[in-house]
């Protein structure tokens, strides 16, 4: 039995982690800290209210002495940490926030695991470091994928701060014997997702008669993952037992933003198709007036220093890990449309957050 503290597990990959982990590991305990920024929703994790193995705490992992007295109070043995500033856009906008959390949060956290857990030169914890493929940099059409070999050439202040936040864990590691493993994975998608990122953009913008931005051409290549697959890897990484490893972790699912937002307008399209009632609860939907979702793309002004083409060699933990993702990307699609379809409630309380960003 394990006694996990969740950062950021009110956010995205966060919340469907503590669901994935109490379903697949009922006898551990759960502790989330998350500071509930903008990005995070006490509410997603309502379901789990009367659970006695899942704890919230509202608190910042800036807050060394919270940290410090979260894993003594809860005899927390594992960290996985999610908590992070994560969106490219904002990262452009104002670098701040980012290097905050990213970096000196991450290494807030290090610091309170190393007090609690090193002890005569031996760990008796675990923390597992979330990263993203993004501090690898960009690949051109006929690079390989990148692999856990691959140098570090973030592009972007978010990447960049995750690169540093990934350099820390090392440093940790190598200097103070902290028992830590990193994944870096490709983009995910499903139930949860905040809707300023690309898939529930889409699906939200097209359901409420919106137009769909695509930045330029629409060319940019990056791999797509099922989050609940990135849940089962992070688990498979905890319970390798090793430190010091890297994996990365992709969906050998390689599309082009133009593919993904096609692909949605296609589920949504046969959806409407298969469903009438779905006519009256979205009226303004394209094909509740009879015309294909796609009508709604535009393409707008390209992001600077947009990175071309991300993509993941998975090879490492499909061997190490016995990792595999489990499903098609069209697939992985239909279930998150039919989550957004069915919690209607959340989505449309968090889209009025994100008005700034709402068609970038
Ligand atoms: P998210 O933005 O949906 O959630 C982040 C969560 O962290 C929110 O609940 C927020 O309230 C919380 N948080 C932010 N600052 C905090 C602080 N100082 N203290 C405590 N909590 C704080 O992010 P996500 O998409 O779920 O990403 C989670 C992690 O996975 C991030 O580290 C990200 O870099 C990484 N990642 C994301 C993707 C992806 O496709 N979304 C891919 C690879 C890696």
């Amino acid at each position: 039995m394990a006694n996990l503290l969740v950062t950021g597990g009110a956010g995205f990959i966060g919340s469907n982690y503590v669901f994935y982990h109490l379903t697949n590991f009922p006898a551990d305990n759960v502790v989330v800290l998350d500071a509930l920024t903008y990005a995070g929703c006490r509410e997603t994790l309502d379901p789990l209210i009367d659970n006695p193995h899942f704890t919230f705490v509202k608190g910042d992992i800036l807050d060394e002495k919270l940290v410090v007295s979260l894993i003594e109070k809860y005899k927390i043995d594992v960290i996985v940490h999610f908590a992070a500033e994560s969106h490219v856009d904002r990262s452009i906008l104002g670098p701040d926030a980012f290097i905050k959390t990213n970096i000196e949060g991450t290494y807030c956290l290090l610091k309170a695991a190393y007090k609690m857990w090193v002890k005569d030169g031996v760990c008796h914890g675990h923390f597992h470091h979330i990263s993203t493929d993004e501090v690898f940099g960009t690949l051109s059409l006929t690079d390989p994928p990148f692999s856990e070999e691959n140098p570090y050439r973030p592009n972007s202040p978010y990447s960049a701060s995750k690169a540093s936040s990934d350099c820390l864990v090392r440093a940790f590691v190598h200097t103070y014997g902290l028992k830590a493993t990193i994944t870096n994975c490709s983009n995910n998608y499903g139930p949860r997702q905040f809707p300023e990122k690309l898939i529930p953009l889409v699906i939200t913008n097209l359901l409420t008669g919106k137009e769909v931005p695509v930045y330029g051409d629409g060319k940019q290549i990056r791999d797509w993952l099922f989050v609940d697959d990135h849940c089962r890897a992070i688990d498979a990484a905890i319970l390798s037992g090793q430190s010091d490893k890297t994996w990365n972790i992709g969906g050998r699912a390689e599309l082009t933003n133009l593919e993904v937002v096609n692909t949605v307008c296609e589920c949504i399209d046969e959806e409407f198709k298969e469903d009438s009632s779905l006519k009256d609860r979205y009226p303004s939907a394209y094909p509740a007036k009879g015309m294909s979702c796609k009508k709604a793309i535009v393409h707008v002004t390209d992001r600077p220093g947009h990175d071309r083409r991300y993509a993941i060699d998975p090879r490492k933990a499909e061997a190490e890990l016995n990792f595999k993702p489990s499903l098609t990307f069209k697939e992985g699609i239909k279930l998150t449309l039919l989550w957004y379809l069915n919690n209607d409630k959340w989505w449309r309380e968090l889209k009025k957050r994100t008005k700034d960003f709402s068609v970038r």
